[in-house]
């Protein structure tokens, strides 16, 4: 399939030509001729699809030729981000090059006024988050009149910032009558409940079930004591001739201190969050582009919507609380069907998390250990996988007592996997019974046995459950949410 099926008008299919593509990724063969025929969208995708084209692209089209007023702006995208919303608006400006059509992007941590006077003549298309958004309407800045689309941009983290009261305010400032696309890497019920009062009879899109990115990335993880993370990232690095780094750390404060450890030890290093001012955060995505900088250490908000192209090389410094953000991390790498790697570096504090990650995405995570670098605290065998058969910490015993486990989704199953793995499809039956003994180090509890599927034993969480004949069943997630 090429982009001139899709229905793209000339001006574009230059553009997009001149950008290198081939051919429309997934959702913008889906996406594109949808928005073309003036549906509402609901769309599951993850960034690294090509999911901003995906919507600029017909966006730019459907307005092409139609008539701008004085601060109207006929097309809003909301982003959670301003670095999301200055990518689109790259995005907009790029694939918009050849046609006649106005746009700009606003977000807060920058002056107001020339946001104000670039909206004085009116916009075909804004890109904005909500709060600075809602100021410029309040100073009477930007109209919505004219709007007839609305594009809500990873509408998950929307809700996971607490945009939602502001998204709200938006929503009724809009007409009524417009056509609404919304994207969003997952589908929870809060998506769905937001969606139901947005869009109107929407073309579903779904491209990337939950563990699409997790194939193509190779991941691994490497046990280490917490107080061992920062020269162990040295050594990957340095042995690894790691040249672009994105790499990941739970809190602002973890971010600065490690971009110090690294230019410490030679390695050229910047920190980016939301603390940092928006100039800083600008200059150091474009010293990592260009190379200048090695390793960009970065909170996972701050990272959210960077466009960096096949980042080779994803670091989790610490596991993320949320495990879907995981999912999101690794997206930085393999973008846009290119492959990559992820290394987590866990600690026994972290066994818990990294748990939940493998149940998310369906599948144990390899360990590596890395010479010189073996925990003296260990982190418990086994996560949601399944096929290991020796429990963590040395402790515990699989005895068949008779767990037994069925169905797909999350782990749970102790014992023998079929076909797992793969979004959850394991048919978990157990005879592995996840039994762990020892007071001070409970964790670890494998009842895992064999088995290679995605979805075996839970039972390393608390180390002692299970395996006294036990019976659970699983519950399914639910379809809903299965995209990421
Ligand atoms: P996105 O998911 O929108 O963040 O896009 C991810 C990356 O894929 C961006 O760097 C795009 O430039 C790139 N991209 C988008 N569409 C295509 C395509 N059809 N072929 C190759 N690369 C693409």
């Amino acid at each position: 399939m090429d982009f001139a099926s899709l229905g793209l008008s000339e001006p574009l299919l230059r553009a997009v030509a001149e950008q290198g593509y081939d051919q429309p990724s997934p959702i913008q063969a889906q996406a594109i001729p949808a928005v073309l025929e003036g549906r509402d969208v609901m769309a599951a995708a993850q960034t690294g699809t090509g999911k901003t084209a995906g919507f600029t692209l017909p966006l730019l089209q459907l307005l092409d030729g139609g008539r701008r007023a004085p601060r109207q702006a006929r097309a809003l995208v909301l982003t959670p981000t301003r670095e999301l919303a200055a990518q689109v608006g790259d995005s907009v400006a790029t694939y918009g090059r050849h046609l006649n059509s106005r746009s700009t992007v606003v977000f807060g941590g920058v002056g107001i006024n020339p946001q104000i006077q670039a909206l004085k003549g009116g916009v075909d298309v804004l890109v904005a988050t909500p709060g600075r958004l809602l100021d410029l309407h309040q100073q009477g800045a930007v109209r919505f009149d004219d709007l007839e689309i609305l594009v809500l941009d990873e509408a998950d983290r929307m809700l996971d910032m607490g945009f939602i009261h502001d998204i709200r305010k938006v929503l009724r400032l809009l007409p009524a009558q417009r056509q609404t696309l919304m994207f969003s890497a997952t589908f929870s019920n809060d998506i769905r409940a937001l969606a139901k009062t947005l869009v109107r009879d929407p073309v579903e899109v779904d491209v990337s079930p939950r563990n699409s990115t997790a194939e193509r990335v190779l991941q691994w993880i490497v046990p280490v004591d917490k107080n061992r993370k920062a020269p162990l990232l040295v050594k990957l690095i340095t042995d690894g001739g790691w040249f672009q780094v994105l790499v990941f750390t739970r809190t602002k404060h973890g971010a600065n201190k490690l971009a110090k450890q690294l230019n410490a030890q030679g390695i050229e290093a910047a920190a980016i969050h939301g603390n940092k001012s928006q100039s800083a955060r600008t200059r150091a995505l474009a010293d990592f582009k260009s190379g200048d900088v090695r390793a960009l250490v970065a909170t996972d908000i701050a990272a959210r919507g960077l466009d960096i192209d096949q980042l080779p090389q994803v670091v989790n410094f610490d596991l993320p609380n949320v495990p879907e953000d995981y999912v999101h991390r690794i997206g930085r790498t393999g973008r846009a069907g290119a492959s990559g790697q992820a290394v987590s570096l866990v600690s026994a504090d972290e066994s818990k998390q990294l748990f939940d990650i493998e149940k998310v995405i369906s599948r144990p995570l390899e360990r590596r250990p890395q010479e010189g670098f073996e925990p003296e605290e260990k982190l418990p065998e086994k996560g949601a996988g399944g096929g290991r058969s020796s429990g963590g910490a040395g402790r515990s015993r699989n005895n068949g007592g008779g767990n037994r486990a069925r169905g797909g989704g999350g782990g749970g199953g102790n014992g023998r996997n079929s076909a797992g793995g793969g979004g959850g499809n394991g048919r978990g039956r157990g005879n592995g019974g996840g039994r762990a003994q020892g007071g001070g180090n409970t964790n670890g509890g494998n009842g895992g046995n064999g088995g290679n599927g995605g979805n075996g034993g839970n039972a390393g969480d608390n180390g002692n459950n299970n395996g006294n004949g036990t019976r659970r069943r699983r519950r399914r997630r639910p379809a809903a949410n299965t995209a990421s």
